[in-house]
């Protein structure tokens, strides 16, 4: 596994679904694990929490862009494993996988998938592990924990 950055920043905050990375935009998001891209895309089509952040008045220059990588390998996390690895804010997709349109994108771990954006105004990765594709309260490895996890993996060169 690799980090899903080679520049940037954690700082995760308890009330999030996965750990936000600082980092300017247009940063280089790398796969960090060989699997399948099974979506990609701006706006619209999976799940409700954390999708694709429209940009509103508030925030006019959010990004709307998101992958779902399913991994070859899933994370263990005590008796439970988390199988996707999930972006969010990105400003470029290398490869746009709609939702049960496009078939999915092979990937190789520490392969180039997109650019980052901004998310709430602030310019971030936003990166979760989830168990499954679902992003419900109990489907997801908590911030903090995500962060050891991410911190453990070796860094892309
Ligand atoms: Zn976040």
């Amino acid at each position: 596994m690799r980090r899903p950055y080679i520049v940037g920043t954690p700082r995760p905050y308890p009330e999030d679904s996965g750990v936000d990375v600082l980092m300017p935009v247009d940063s280089p998001v790398i796969a960090v694990g060989n699997g399948f891209i099974i979506y990609s895309e701006g706006v619209g089509g999976f799940g409700k929490a954390h999708t694709p952040w429209i940009p509103t008045d508030e925030y006019p220059n959010d990004t709307p862009g998101c992958i779902l990588l399913r991994l070859d390998v899933p994370v263990q996390y005590g008796s439970r494993s988390a199988a996707y690895f999930w972006y969010a804010h990105l400003s470029k997709l290398a490869y746009r996988i709609r939702d049960g349109i496009d078939a999915p994108r092979r990937v190789a771990e520490g392969m180039m998938i997109g650019h980052s954006g901004t998310g709430r105004g602030i310019p971030h990765l936003h990166c979760n592990l989830l168990f499954d594709r679902k992003q419900g309260p109990n489907d997801y490895i908590a911030p903090f924990e995500a962060l050891k996890l991410m911190q453990t993996w070796k860094t892309a060169r």
